[in-house]
This record gives structure tokens, C-alpha cells and sequence, in this order.
């Protein structure tokens, strides 16, 4: 081989290391086997901001990616948990009131119906009740949110296999005292058929080896976090256990839903309580996703409810003493947005809520074959 035509191997070689190690670099390719998709529901900038100082350090602060995003839905600038709720699972707006349907009422497929195609197991664990807004978003498809006996026949049919939260009130027949239901239906009996059911945290927490589990806590939503002697980072643990049985990795979805009951009503001690039980969730996902390797944790709010904020002499200490809540509903103004892990770059920036429920999307769907 001629002087000449080594040097030419050499630069061919150079370039084609240089092309390999910057195609997987640029990320094209990279998709988590699990993704962790945690939900603040009304928890806008300043809800974090009062956690941060009342509670000195939160696990929020162990992101490295952050962006923001408008929440405005289909027909309103100020969203609902419901229209937020399908924008979050499904990457597209609908109107206020509807969940997993588009403004025409046709249903858009959401994150755990991609995840469950590309073989990966599904769950949700939220503080509300199973049907409410936004766990509703993530396994039902249904033109009026508050239509909790369909929304619920839905969810129990929807293969997910893991399902926490509140609200055994909504599976009682109505000749039950404190049920919610309008007929004789018994899906508490229904769901058994199913998986395994437990109905207290003790039964819950006693669990043996299970690759599904229904966990319904409560009548209506759960107890608030200051009365629960267990932390949603408690349920999101076992949620993780129990998911990450399939080898095809798994989706799971995490609502702190009473930051926004606890804004609604104007209670800031609540607020800061329920904000920092989200807090032990994230820090379950994140510990997980550390050891793992290969799990994206998404964290971000539906709307911000409370137009909360605090001006001057309303912090004192490092205790909220006069806080204000200029609305007792939702408000318009950008939530934050958290990412960790394979594909967090995508949620770096400003961007619009529907961009959070694509991008999860794509990093969770088969690819087409070419
Ligand atoms: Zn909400």
C-alpha cells in the first residue's frame, strides 16, 4: 500500500468513527424501556416555589432539564384537568369536560394504549378517585368527565395492570349506603375477576410477588397527605415493583391530584403538604431511573389552579404567612415541566402542553417499518 493510499484509509476510517459516534449522539434512536410520568395536578410555579422554601430542599431540584408549557385547551385559554389531562396522554387539545375524545368526539389513542402495542405493562396511581379527570384521560375515552360509571367501566377494561388510588364508593351497587353508582352493578366483584384487589394500605403494602394489582384506598379520594400514614412515593414504590416485572419495560403514570383541591380552596397548608407528598413520588421515580439507567421520568402540572403568589412581607421565615390566591380555580399561566433520563432533552424549553403528550408518544410507540 502506497503512502498515499494509507493516509486515504485513515481519513475514510476517521470519518466513518466520527459519523457513527455522532448519529448516536444525536439521539434519533434512543427510546427508555420504562417511562415514569408524573402529574401535579394544578401545581404552577409558585405551589413549588413555597414547598422549596417551607421544606428547605425538594427532589425537584434534582433535574437537570426543565422547560414550561401553556395549558390553554380546544375551547378555553384556561384549561380543565380533563381537556389538560387527554393533551398530557394523548398529545392532542380537546375541549373542557372531555376526556381521551377530540373536540368532534373522536378518540384519540392515548399513552398506555401505544405502551400496551409495544408490549409494555401499564398503571396508574393517583391520590383521587380512579375516575377522576386525569387518570380518566390516561384509560378512558368520554365526552363528559363527571359520568364516572362509564368513565370506571372503561379503566377496569382498559389492560391496565396496575390501578392505585381512591374511590370504592364509584364500584358499590347503589343499594350499598355510601354508593355512588346509578345501577346494580357490582365492579368491585368485576375487578377481582380480574387481578388482585386490596383495600387498605396494610393489605397494599403486604403484597407478594404479582404482575397485576388493583390498590383502591378509599371511598372518595384518598385521605389528604397529612392524614395518610403513607406518602404517594409509598405507592409509586410498589407501582415500580410490580411494572417492572415485564421485560418489555412499562409506563406509568402518577397523579398528585390534591394540590389542586387543596388550591381550589385556598388552603396553603394543604397545598404545601399535598405539593411535598408529589415530592416522595418523585423521588421514588428518580431513585428508580438513577439505579435503572434506562427510565425517562417526565414530571410536569396540567394547569395551575389559585393564581397563587406571594408578595412582599407574605413569606416570613420560611413559613408562608399571607399568601394569595387571586382566583379559586384554574388560571392560564405556564406550569413546569421536569426531565430525566433517555429522551429528556425533548422536554427542555417553552413549548405547548400538547408537545409533553406527543413526545412521551414517540418515545413509547413502535416504529412503523420502513
Ligand atoms: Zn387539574
Amino acid at each position: 500500500m502506497s503512502l498515499k493510499s494509507k493516509y486515504f484509509s485513515f481519513w475514510v476510517i476517521l470519518f466513518l468513527v466520527v459519523a457513527t459516534v455522532a448519529s448516536a449522539q444525536s439521539g434519533a434512536d434512543v427510546k427508555p424501556k420504562n417511562i415514569i410520568f408524573l402529574i401535579g395536578d394544578g401545581m404552577g410555579v409558585a405551589h413549588v416555589t413555597a414547598a422549596k422554601i417551607v421544606n428547605g430542599s425538594l427532589n425537584m431540584e434534582r433535574f437537570k432539564i426543565m422547560g414550561m408549557h401553556m395549558t390553554a385547551s380546544a375551547n378555553d385559554y384556561v384549561t380543565d384537568s380533563a381537556a389538560a389531562g387527554t393533551a398530557l396522554a394523548t398529545g392532542y387539545k380537546t375541549n373542557n369536560d372531555v376526556v381521551g375524545l377530540n373536540p368532534e368526539g373522536k378518540p384519540l389513542k392515548n399513552l398506555m394504549e401505544y405502551a400496551r402495542e409495544a408490549g409494555k405493562a401499564t398503571g396508574i396511581a393517583v391520590s383521587s378517585i380512579l375516575p377522576h379527570a386525569t387518570p380518566a384521560a390516561f384509560s378512558a375515552h368520554h365526552k363528559a368527565r363527571y359520568h364516572y360509571d362509564v368513565i370506571l367501566d372503561q379503566q377496569l377494561n382498559s389492560g391496565l395492570d396496575v390501578m392505585i388510588g381512591g374511590g370504592w364508593d364509584n364500584f358499590y351497587p347503589q343499594s350499598f349506603t355510601a354508593s355512588r353508582r346509578k345501577d346494580d352493578r357490582n365492579l368491585m366483584l368485576e375487578l377481582r375477576k380480574k387481578m388482585p384487589v386490596v383495600t387498605s394500605y396494610e393489605a397494599f403494602a403486604q403484597i407478594g410477588k404479582t404482575y397485576k394489582l388493583a390498590a383502591i384506598l378509599n371511598g372518595g379520594h384518598l385521605p389528604p397527605a397529612s392524614k395518610r400514614n403513607y406518602t404517594l412515593g409509598n405507592l409509586t414504590d410498589k407501582a415500580i415493583e410490580i411494572l417492572n416485572l415485564n421485560d418489555k419495560g412499562f409506563v406509568l403514570m402518577v397523579e398528585g391530584s390534591q394540590i389542586d383541591l387543596a388550591a381550589h380552596d385556598g388552603e396553603m397548608e394543604r397545598v404545601l403538604a399535598e405539593t411535598v407528598d408529589f415530592d416522595t413520588a418523585i423521588k421514588s421515580a428518580l431513585d428508580f431511573a438513577e439505579a435503572d439507567g434506562n427510565t425517562l421520568v417526565v414530571v410536569t402540572a396540567d394547569h395551575e389552579t389559585g393564581g397563587l403568589s406571594f408578595p412582599m412581607k407574605s413569606i416570613e421565615n420560611a413559613k408562608i404567612v399571607n399568601p394569595v390566591f387571586s382566583s379559586d380555580n384554574h388560571t392560564a399561566a405556564m406550569v413546569p415541566l421536569f426531565a430525566f433520563g433517555p429522551g429528556a432533552e425533548k422536554f427542555g424549553g417553552m413549548c405547548d402542553i400538547t408537545h409533553v403528550g406527543k413526545t412521551l408518544i414517540e418515545l413509547v410507540k413502535v416504529d412503523e417499518q420502513p
